[in-house]
């Protein structure tokens, strides 16, 4: 990083002030969020107006995602390893720094990012609530944000601290991880749609089930075959619109768990506004009459990511059975 930059701007003139310095910087790698060599140029993919008033069209949201994160890139700090040296002495700042997974980046607070007013490069970057079913489709390269956290100036200079900005609490009373979100210590989870909680799955216990136990359907919901064969026979004499192959592939999507992370993808891979979408529609509909149209629809892939959505919709419906547990909350099968 360039000596000339401010570790920390505070205002709009020492923005300004920062990237025309950062404007004599031909270009520097940072690679300490990833790995991954990310390369900035400052004065290509970041401006602001001269006297760093804020621009206009903030408020949309990709524009703000993509420019939060260049603005963290230029600085540097807010990646996993940027908070061992400035980080505050805050309790909760103390907590939450071991919980930053290796693609995680915390979000700003300060308007720092709403002074960029052009944005050349897009850099992926989902945002999610640890808390609630909102994580898209990523891949390994993505990055993301916690809804729930974002960094705040210290009243001390240069010192960083995590504010939580709503309840930001996981899994039971007998959480083994201080019912924190951490995928450092626990990539996996499970959701409870009674409870609407998600639990780390070292925090459950097994349960001998087979399939989750769902929501109660609606009384107007049409008759669903008994299984496959039932199904084609039906569908062949035009009782339904789905034949036994769309509902085999509809039964397995609504037999699996809602699940944060996969043993088989080493990232935080999560269908969980598919499989949302899908146990909603079988209460008040049953199967639809093509699946795989509806998959498509409802995987929900990261903006970024959207031409991955045929492999991803393999990847889905692909799944294998899974071992179920128990939800210590309502006792039901997730
Ligand atoms: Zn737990
Ligand atoms: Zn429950």
């Amino acid at each position: 990083m360039d000596a000339q930059l401010p570790s920390v701007p505070r205002n709009g003139s020492e923005w300004a002030q920062a990237f025309r310095q950062a404007d004599k910087v031909e270009e520097f790698a940072i690679t300490t969020l990833t790995g991954d060599n990310l390369r900035i140029h400052p004065g290509l993919y970041v401006s602001i107006t001269p006297d760093g008033s804020r621009r206009y069209d903030a408020s949309l949201h990709d524009a703000e995602q993509y420019a939060q994160v260049v603005a963290t890139a230029v600085h540097a700090k807010y990646g996993k390893e940027e908070f061992h040296e400035n980080i505050a002495a805050d309790v909760l700042t103390k907590d939450l720094v071991p919980t930053i997974g290796p693609k995680e980046l915390i979000r700003l607070t300060h308007e720092t990012y709403q002074f960029a007013d052009r944005i050349s490069r897009k850099v992926p970057i989902v945002a999610f609530s640890p808390c609630q079913l909102s994580l898209p489709v990523i891949d390994d390269k993505t990055y993301y944000v916690r809804t729930t956290l974002a960094v705040k100036w210290a009243s001390q200079p240069y010192t960083l601290t995590i504010a939580s900005y709503m309840n930001h609490d996981v899994c039971s009373d007998q959480c083994k991880l201080d019912n924190e979100f951490d995928v450092n210590k626990e990539p996996i989870m499970r959701f409870c749609e009674r409870c609407e909680i998600w639990f780390h799955t070292q925090c459950l216990s097994v349960s001998p089930a087979t399939s989750p136990t769902l929501l109660d359907i609606k009384a107007t919901r049409p008759d669903q075959p008994a299984d496959d064969a039932d199904a084609d026979r039906l569908f062949a004499s035009g009782e339904i619109n789905f034949s036994g192959h769309d509902f085999e592939a509809w039964t397995t999507l609504l037999y699996l768990p809602i699940q944060r992370g996969h043993v088989d993808y080493p990232w935080l891979l999560s269908f969980e506004l598919l499989l949302l979408a899908v146990r909603a529609h079988d209460r008040a509909w049953g199967c639809p009459s093509d699946v795989q149209e509806f998959v498509t629809k409802h995987l929900s892939m990261a903006p970024s990511l959207t031409h991955l959505t045929d492999k991803y919709c393999t990847i889905v419906l692909a799944s294998k059975p899974s071992v179920f547990y128990w939800c210590p909350q309502c006792g039901g099968d997730i």
